[in-house]
């Protein structure tokens, strides 16, 4: 039986979903926007393309371990980024 309330459960969840994606649709434009704008792409389009492919062919990026507190960070950014590190 359909209940009133499951209805109202299943329209939540949709907003929800709905909304999830467009917030993702957000942030993606606003990243291309920002590669953009940096030059990554207008400069050098096939340059761009290349970089991508030299580093393992996916978007999986290196990570290094900190040495001060153990924290997994991507390799090549000088600072760790965790809360109350020092480095
Ligand atoms: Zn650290």
């Amino acid at each position: 039986m359909i209940s009133l309330s499951k209805i109202i459960t299943l329209v939540g969840i949709l907003a929800i979903v709905w909304f999830a994606f467009r917030l993702l649709g957000k942030v993606q434009r606003q990243r291309q926007d920002a590669l953009r704008r940096n030059g990554g792409v207008k400069a050098n389009p096939k340059g761009g393309a290349a970089t991508r492919g030299k580093t393992t062919g996916t978007d999986t990026q290196d990570m290094a371990k900190c040495d001060v507190c153990g924290v997994y960070v991507a390799a090549g950014s000088g600072r760790c980024g965790t809360p109350g590190c020092p480095r």
